[in-house]
């Protein structure tokens, strides 16, 4: 039999425009870091989140470096972040020597328990430490609480990272994912719903906070003819070539967040006949996900306890690249020791999720076809 093509989870989609960007830059000899694309990307990137200021860097992971430094995270400091995430939101706080404290999700986000937040603000409190700063995390696409979350930070005056590094085009309440906090980020890596290959932003409405933003991602370079340093700086800018990209995907914005989303409505029809699978769903009307991956629960006790991995294995047979839901940061070995609010909701997340292919360039078939797969798979216990 023929094997069929690979369908991605989430692979990257030009636009076809990406290249007369490059080819302008390579015209003009703009091979370097910044420049003009980086600037108009910035532009681009201003007008969909309606954000006052953007610094374009080399990765989301360098924008929330960056969020931390210049929000005076230090050494001994404790920093809350939301556990279900991947490893990039937390890391940065571990290279500021601080100590990450972890919160659960809920089950109708997956994102940040607003009550359990609070909850570890004052216990954390009450041991003596007050959490420096709050990242919270807008989870394949869907906003969190992010009205509850913002009135729990403000009344205890700690500032929010808003990490939406997956929820670029998301909103909540009509305002766009990133803008909630003091900072936010956005990722531009290869899976995520618009590419520069590789590269973030740091995006913010406090012109002093992207200022500062830039000036460390440039080595920290001071105003003056030679090259003089009063601050430790970093190398987090972002090539011109790989805004050159970014600026063709931007020409496509809204077909590719409609196109993502128009796959979670799909997989949601195609297998509304599965009652062991559920979707993460918005919430109510406020919530609009840009639903970078569609993701599904497959309940166990519906299936005679068939794990997802042994469904996703299958899959893979089938040339179908499906993955687990990220596996929560206080499971993760190490993070062992760090405090954890926790409750279970994300490990039995973890434990029975499946991100299902969720590219914008998946045909109608290919789609089709991992939808009959995965009922074929669970209906016939095919192994
Ligand atoms: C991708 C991602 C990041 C990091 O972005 P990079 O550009 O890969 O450094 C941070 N947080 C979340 C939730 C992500 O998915």
């Amino acid at each position: 039999m023929l094997k069929r093509k690979l369908i991605f989870l989430s692979t990257p989609h030009m636009s076809g425009r990406e290249m007369l960007y490059i080819e302008d830059a390579f015209r003009k000899n703009q091979i370097f870091p910044n420049g003009a694309n980086v600037e108009a990307f910035a532009e681009d990137l201003k007008r969909v989140t309606g954000v006052g200021y953007v610094s374009c860097l080399s990765s989301g992971t360098a924008a929330i470096h960056l969020a931390l430094i210049i929000l005076g995270v230090e050494q001994g400091d404790e920093v809350i972040c939301s556990s279900f995430t991947f490893s990039a939101s937390a890391n940065p706080i571990v290279y500021q020597k601080a100590l990450p404290i972890f919160i659960e999700s809920e089950l109708a986000t997956w994102n940040m328990q607003p009550a359990m937040l609070e909850e570890a603000i004052r216990d954390r409190i009450k041991k003596g430490k007050k959490p420096k700063a709050i990242i919270a995390v807008d989870l394949y696409g869907m906003p969190a609480r992010l009205d509850e979350i913002m009135e729990i930070a403000n009344r205890y005056e700690i500032p929010v990272i808003e990490d939406a590094a997956e929820a670029i085009g998301s909103k909540f309440n009509g305002q766009a994912c990133g803008t909630f906090g003091e900072i936010g980020i956005l990722s531009f890596n290869g899976n995520k719903a618009i590419t520069t290959s590789a590269g973030g932003a740091f995006i913010s409405n406090n012109e002093e906070y992207c200022n500062q933003a830039y000036f460390l991602s440039t080595q920290a370079r001071d105003d003056f003819p030679h090259y003089e340093h009063t601050e430790i700086g970093y190398n987090y800018r972002m090539s011109n070539i790989c805004a050159a990209i970014g600026r063709g995907q931007m020409d496509v914005f809204d077909e590719r967040i409609s196109k993502r989303r128009e796959n979670f409505f799909f997989y949601k029809e195609a297998l509304k006949d599965m009652d062991c699978i559920t979707f993460l769903e918005e919430p109510d009307d406020r919530f609009y996900s840009n639903h970078w991956l569609t993701t599904i629960l497959i309940d166990p006790k519906k299936t005679d306890r068939l794990a997802p991995e042994k469904i996703r294995k299958k899959l893979e047979k089938l040339n179908i690249e499906t993955r687990s839901l990220w596996k929560p940061m206080h499971l993760q070995p190490v993070f062992k020791d760090c405090p954890a609010y926790v409750d279970g909701t994300s490990e039995r997340l973890f434990n029975i999720g499946l991100c299902l292919p969720s590219s914008t360039c998946i045909t109608d078939e290919e789609r089709q076809f991992v939808a009959d797969s995965l009922r074929k798979i669970i209906n016939n216990r095919q192994f």
